[in-house]
């Protein structure tokens, strides 16, 4: 699983889809993030934020992960 950071609330979000979309410039690469706040985004990969889940390991990864899995159960 893919992940990045939420752009609003700064949450876990799943990489659900990556497409490239002609531009001006160029073709652009985006992707289709869902954070555990359920908000949606599509945005430039360049915009994407290092340091998800997959990326991270040790205890505060683990902490991060249970307390994704908390308030994903309360919502
Ligand atoms: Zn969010």
């Amino acid at each position: 699983m893919d992940t990045s950071r939420c752009p609003e609330c700064g949450l876990i979000a799943e990489v659900l889809d990556r497409v490239v979309l002609e531009s001006t410039d160029g073709p652009v690469e985006h992707a289709h993030v869902r954070c555990v706040a359920r908000h949606r985004f599509w945005l430039p990969v360049a915009y994407l934020v290092a340091g998800g889940v997959a990326e991270s390991s040790g205890a505060g990864a683990r902490s991060r992960v249970e307390g994704w899995c908390t308030r994903a159960a309360r919502s």
